[in-house]
């Protein structure tokens, strides 16, 4: 059962293991085929700042759906001048860097493993999704969120080249971690994300699975955007048959 009925033609969605390049990619990908973005790891990464915030143990499954069904997380286009892909509020608080905080990346795994988690941050991609020309990026958003998504991508890259680049961003951010404590934690946020019974990590049915390893954002978002034009005009040249 896939749940969903809507025509998605219009969406592209963009799954993979952590820092493969996804959202940066999705930005500029959004941007250029007038799409809107929607980064769903910032929903589990606002669910688990609230637990944090409030000591909630993130084994607490009904505790922890209930902050997802009742605190309202908004994904906005970014703030001009500061850089960011997207503004993330959580409660009308400006989250977007306090949810990059290695202590959200420690325990975001765990929380978004919970199926009741899922399940209530389910309707509200759902209805993102519904919304016509839109850019998904997450782990399940070719599998279970909009399985019949007009193009589904799967970006991968080597563990060494993605802890590179996260390393870079944390530096960047001035946080302190040595890259082989960012290799550490994305190689086991990555074993759970994809040994999980709950929506695993996988490549979805269908979908493309481009390596990003040595290439450049702007020849991704090239590839993707080839991809999703040519897969809207055949959609159009069908509709126009029939
Ligand atoms: O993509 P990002 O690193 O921000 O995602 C944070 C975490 O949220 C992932 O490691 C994963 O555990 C979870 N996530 C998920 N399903 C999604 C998006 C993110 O389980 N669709």
């Amino acid at each position: 059962m896939t749940g969903t009925t809507h025509d998605h033609r219009r969406v592209i969605t963009i799954d993979g293991p952590v820092a493969a390049g996804k959202s940066t990619v999705a930005r500029e990908l959004a941007d250029r085929v007038g799409a809107t973005l929607f980064d769903t790891g910032t929903l589990y990464r606002a669910v688990t700042l609230a637990a944090l915030r409030r000591e909630i143990d993130p084994g607490a499954s009904d505790e922890l759906a209930e902050l997802a069904m009742t605190r309202r997380i908004d994904i906005a286009r970014p703030t001009p001048g500061t850089g960011r892909l997207y503004d993330v509020s959580l409660d009308g608080e400006d989250v977007t860097e306090l949810i990059r905080d290695p202590a959200v990346d420690r325990h975001v795994s765990a929380v978004s493993a919970h199926p009741a988690v899922r399940a209530a941050l389910l309707p509200v991609q759902r209805d993102i999704a519904s919304r016509g020309t839109v850019v998904m990026v997450g782990r399940d958003t070719g599998s279970v969120v909009v399985p019949n998504a007009g193009l589904k991508v799967y970006l991968d890259a080597s563990p060494d080249e993605r802890a590179r680049r996260r390393h870079a961003e944390i530096v960047a951010r001035g946080g302190e971690l040595t890259y082989d404590e960012v290799l550490a934690d994305l190689r086991r946020r990555d074993a759970f994300d994809a040994t999980r019974e709950a929506s695993p990590l996988t490549v979805a049915d269908g979908a493309v699975v481009i390596r990003s390893d040595g290439k450049t954002v702007a020849a991704l978002v090239a590839e993707i955007a080839a991809l999703a034009l040519d897969r809207w005009e055949r959609s159009a040249a069908a509709g126009d048959a029939a």
